[in-house]
Parts: structure tokens; sequence; C-alpha cells
């Protein structure tokens, strides 16, 4: 196992962006420790019926790989090229025009060629081209194709394990290449033989034990709620109830274990409890559906399918009529883009309308499933709660698009609607660095493991430059965003590079603002931090 020291800060920074003398086919990949993530644990492939479960590292000479790998990947290689026509139409229009090749935070932060988008497809590109098109065939290395080789396939491990399928660098390709797209059929290519991440397989192997990803039983999700409701009631007085695998609810709320089970969400998951208790919503949580989070998507599509499957199974279940999301990514993006065609649509349920205010959600009108933020911003848009910002004076705010609810459903406005309703002092960063162009916090897709730490703080260098460039500029000491992926890997990364800076959901603003009926006076805001006078931060 390797758990390497990270360099300062101020060595990290310094990254070379020469080009290497070699040609990139003709440089093997060395498994430097801090760089990568340990290898998925063979119980974990049992549990999830994935190939070839056995003990091994990335760092070992052998791999352990099946003795026909190469036929295995090679058939699942032409098995999607069928399948996916993205995947192959990017195979082949990339014009290596170079837009894409300085948007990638793994490139900004370590200046290494296959970090960059053009490049990391390349690496895949160059096998296609030598099993599936004629110049490759007769023309070899001549034609940019190259032998399907161990060294290529470690290769592909190191690199479609660093990318975090953010789609950053798909916003500026002319053509649309969406990378993500890319390192999803890598990543199932190489699963195909046995080779995959711990950090992915062993939550979605959670998920399939006990319903989440960090394995918490269902008497487990119901003491930790307890413990939120009783901390609620502590800083405000009002005792709120959490409704559980409650039948004929009209709403399931589903949202990440995290934010039940570990701060700072935590504190984000009383800001939804005292929501819907303000608003006296008919809702249920699910000790079933205990996870909103989808680590299939670091997998493979298969696995996608089978844990959003649970979500719409218990939905039905309980009878309920649509379904809340709260603050997570790549629920958000399993929901939004895969969803429909894999598990929906979702005929069975109704399309959403928020019992608070009428408003009929008709963008949800296939997978009957809200985000949090859209319901939070009509309600406030309609005028059903009161709010007082100034009990956030305390903090100056900035806003950390995450990337799939940025890049996967355009939820810009919705999030920003709210901070501006319930903080008096918010800050963007700069133009560059938020919305559709927002940098990823370098440590999604599974890689915010411990062992990948110094990749991850070069990841998310670009994030963390554009959050020092507020915090030096207007004294911005919180970043909010609305990923609990991001509430767990942005706090070491502020401790790294800012680290006057700490982290939170925007559904902790709201709890903090939002005035309840019956409330006693609250000095303090959820955390205990003590509410300062107003207009003086
Ligand atoms: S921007 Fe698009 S077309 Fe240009 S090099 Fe990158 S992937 Fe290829
Ligand atoms: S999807 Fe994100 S991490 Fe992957 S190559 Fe593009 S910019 Fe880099």
């Amino acid at each position: 196992m390797s758990f390497a020291k990270i360099p300062k800060p101020d060595e990290l920074i310094r990254v070379k962006y020469d080009m290497p003398g070699k040609s990139w086919m003709n440089t093997p990949v060395d498994f430097r420790p801090g760089t990568w993530s340990h290898a998925g644990a063979a119980k974990n492939l049992t549990a999830l019926d994935l190939p070839n479960p056995r003990a091994w590292q990335p760092s070992d000479e052998d791999w352990k790989l099946p003795e026909n790998w190469q036929a295995i990947i090679l058939a699942g290689m032409k098995e999607r090229l069928e399948k996916y026509r993205s995947f192959r139409l990017f195979m082949d229009i990339c014009v290596r025009c170079g837009a894409c090749a300085d948007k990638c935070h793994f490139y900004i932060g370590t200046g290494d060629p296959k970090n960059m988008p053009v490049l990391r497809a390349e690496l895949i590109r160059s096998v296609y081209r030598r099993y599936f098109t004629t110049p490759g065939r007769i023309f070899g290395k001549l034609a940019g194709a190259r032998d399907l080789t161990l060294d290529v396939l470690k290769e592909w491990f190191y690199y479609f394990y660093q990318c975090t399928e953010c789609r950053r660098c798909a916003v500026f390709c002319p053509y649309g290449i969406d990378q993500a797209e890319i390192t999803m059929i890598g990543r199932e290519l190489l699963n195909l033989v046995g080779c995959n991440i711990n950090w992915v397989v062993e939550p979605a192997a959670n998920c399939f034990r006990t319903g989440n990803h960090l394995g918490i039983q269902p008497g487990g999700m119901k003491d930790m709620l307890e413990f939120l409701t009783d901390d609620i009631e502590e800083r405000t007085g009002v005792r709120v109830e959490v409704p559980l695998n409650k039948k004929g609810a009209e709403i399931l709320f589903i949202t990440p274990s995290a934010d039940y089970f570990a701060d700072p969400g935590t504190y984000t998951c009383m800001g939804y409890l005292m929501l819907f208790h303000e608003l006296g919503l008919d809702y249920t949580m699910s000790t079933y559906a205990s996870e909103g989070g989808n680590f299939g998507l670091f997998n493979s599509h298969e696995m996608i399918k089978r844990l959003n499957a649970k979500m719409y199974a218990e939905a039905r279940r309980l009878g309920v009529k649509w379904i809340i999301g709260g603050e997570c990514g790549h629920m958000w993006r399993v929901v939004n883009q895969y969803m429909d065609t894999m598990n929906g649509p979702a005929d069975f349920l109704e399309v959403p309308v928020s019992p608070v205010t009428g408003t009929r959600f008709e963008n949800a009108r296939s997978t009957k499933m809200v985000h949090i933020c859209e319901f939070t911003a009509d309600v406030i848009r309609n005028g059903k709660i009161r709010l007082d910002p100034s009990r956030n004076d305390h903090l100056r705010i900035t806003f950390h698009d995450s990337c799939n609810p940025a890049r996967a459903m355009g939820l810009f406005d919705e999030p920003r609607y709210i901070i501006n309703n319930t903080c008096n002092y918010f800050f963007e960063m700069r133009e560059d660095a938020i919305r559709e162009k927002t940098f990823c916090c370098g440590a999604g897709a599974g890689l915010g493991n411990d062992e990948n730490m110094e990749m991850r703080m070069r990841g998310g260098m670009p994030r963390a430059m554009a959050v020092k460039e507020v915090h030096e500029k207007y004294g911005v000491n919180r970043l909010a965003c609305i990923c609990a992926v991001d509430r767990a890997t942005l706090p070491p990364l502020m401790e790294y590079w800012v680290p006057d800076v700490s982290v939170m959901g925007v559904h902790e603003l709201l709890g903090n603002a939002l005035v309840m009926k019956g409330e006693n006076e609250r000095p303090t805001d959820l955390r205990g931090y003590p509410i300062k006078e107003t207009g003086t931060p």
C-alpha cells in the first residue's frame, strides 16, 4: 500500500509544462506514490460479480490478468463501438485542434501531456485505429496506431483514473467530444479484466449490501438522523421528526449518505430537515434507498443502471407521487443524462407539483425527480418561508459550481438564488472558473482517496487558486457547494491551498437563515459558531 508524503504547496505549484523529448507512445507509466489509487479488493469484486477478483496493486509488475486479456478487451471494445454511437464518433472525429489541451485541471496541475484531454483520448484511440481501421491495420504507427500491450493497458489505468469525468474539456471542444464518456468506456474495458480501484468498487458493493456507500445499516441511519434532530432542537428549540419508510407519503426524499453521516454534510442535512418541517411537507426518507450517489458512473453503464433502479423501486414500493433529490453530484448526472433510457420513464409516478406553491416541474416530467435547489428556490420565490440573511453575516461566501449539476443539468441560478436570499456577503469567483466552466474539485469519480493525495492537490489546484483570489480580494471564508463528494474533497483541498476557507452546503446557509415557527432566539449558527451583529462579518 502506498501513502506518500505530499510536497509543500510552494513546491507543488511550480509545474513544468515542457514537452517531453520522447514520443508519447514510448513513455511507460511510472506509478509514483501519491498519484494513483489502490486496486479494487477481491471481496468487493466478488460482491459485485465482477471478473478476475484477486490480490494485486497497480504498482506490481504482474497484474495477474487472464491469459486472453487482449482478446477480452478487444471484444469489449468492438461491442461498445457497435452499441454506443458516441464512442465510435469520438474515436473518429477529433481534428487535434488543441482547444481542449489546457482546459483539464489535471494537465494544469501536473504539466503531464497525457493529461491533456486530446492525448488522454488518444491512448484508447490509437488502439482503436490499430484493430478497427484499415489505415491503422496497414500503416501501424505511421497512422497513429499501436498494439494493445501490457504497457498500454497500464497507461490506460493510470490516466483513466486521473480523469474525474468532469466534462470541462467538452465545453471547449468545437466538436463536443466528451472525454468523460471516453474515460467511462476506458474504465469499463479495464473492468472486463478485473482492473478497477477500490474507492469505486467498495462504495458500490456497500450499496448492494446496505443501500448506501458507507455501509450504514438501517438502524445506524435512524440513529444519525435522530442525532441531527437533537442538534436542531439544541440550536433552535424546535423538535423536528424525520419520517422513515413511510408508505403513502407524497414525496420520497433521497440524499447522499454523507449528508447524514459526515461533517460538513450533516449541517446541510439539518437544513433540509428544518425546511421540510417548516413547510409541513408530507415526505419520507428510506433506509433502502439510503444513498443518492451513484458510483456506478465511475465503473460501468451496467452498474449505473443497477444502482439507479433502486431509487425508483423504492418510490414504487412506498407508493409516493414523486421524488426530491438532495445536494449531490453524480446522482443528478445519472438522473438527467441516463435514467430516462436506462430505467425510465418513471410513468408510475406523477409529474412533480410542489404542494407548497403549486408549481409544476415540467422539467422533471420523465424522471419525476426534482433537485432540492429547484424546490427551495421556488419556495423562496413564492414567499413561503421567512429568512433572516443576517444570521449568516459572519460568513463571506463564494460558490463552487459542482461539475455534475452545472454541466450535466445547467443548474446555475437556483443555488445562487438561494444564496442571495440567505446571506448578505456573496462573492463570485472569476468568470472562467464558474458556471459551465467551473473547475473540478480534483477528486471526483472515485479519486478522493488518501493514497492519491498528491494528484488530488494537483488536480484541485485551479479550483483552489480561484478561491484564493476571492479570499484575498474580498475576505471570503466559506466555500458553498451542492455536492456531497465536494463536501468531502474540498475541505482537504482548502486546508492545503487556502487554509482560512472552510466548506458548506447551500442548505446549511438556508438552515441558518430559516426563521422557524416557535423557535428560540438563536445565538449561534448550526455549527455552534456565534452569529455576529448584522454588517460585522
Ligand atoms: S478540442 Fe475536440 S477536436 Fe480539438 S483536440 Fe480537443 S477533443 Fe479534439
Ligand atoms: S473530463 Fe475533466 S478530468 Fe477528464 S480530461 Fe476532461 S477536463 Fe480532464
